[in-house]
């Protein structure tokens, strides 16, 4: 069996405060932030679980995410 993982990097300075990406990852480990960025924007901070499913980087219209995937093996 196996799963993937992921990570992603948020370039937090670019982002503009949409929103978009919170409802769009999957597993829902992406919320915005409590701080602003220094355009006082608010930015989506990630928490565990993420799969690499790129869903953020396809949402997002500023291109805040890269995103890093590998396929695991579980035993
Ligand atoms: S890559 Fe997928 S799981 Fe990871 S933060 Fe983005 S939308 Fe969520
Ligand atoms: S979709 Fe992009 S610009 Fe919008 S809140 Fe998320 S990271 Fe920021």
């Amino acid at each position: 069996m196996s799963r993937s993982v992921g990570t992603v990097t948020i370039a937090v300075e670019a982002c503009k405060g949409c929103d978009l990406c919170i409802p769009a990852c999957p597993p829902a480990v992406l919320s915005m932030s409590i701080g602003v960025n220094r355009n006082g924007y608010h930015h989506p901070e990630l928490h565990d679980g993420c799969t690499g499913c790129s869903a953020c980087l396809m949402v997002c219209p500023d291109f805040v995410f890269t995103v890093y995937r590998a396929e695991r093996s579980r035993g």
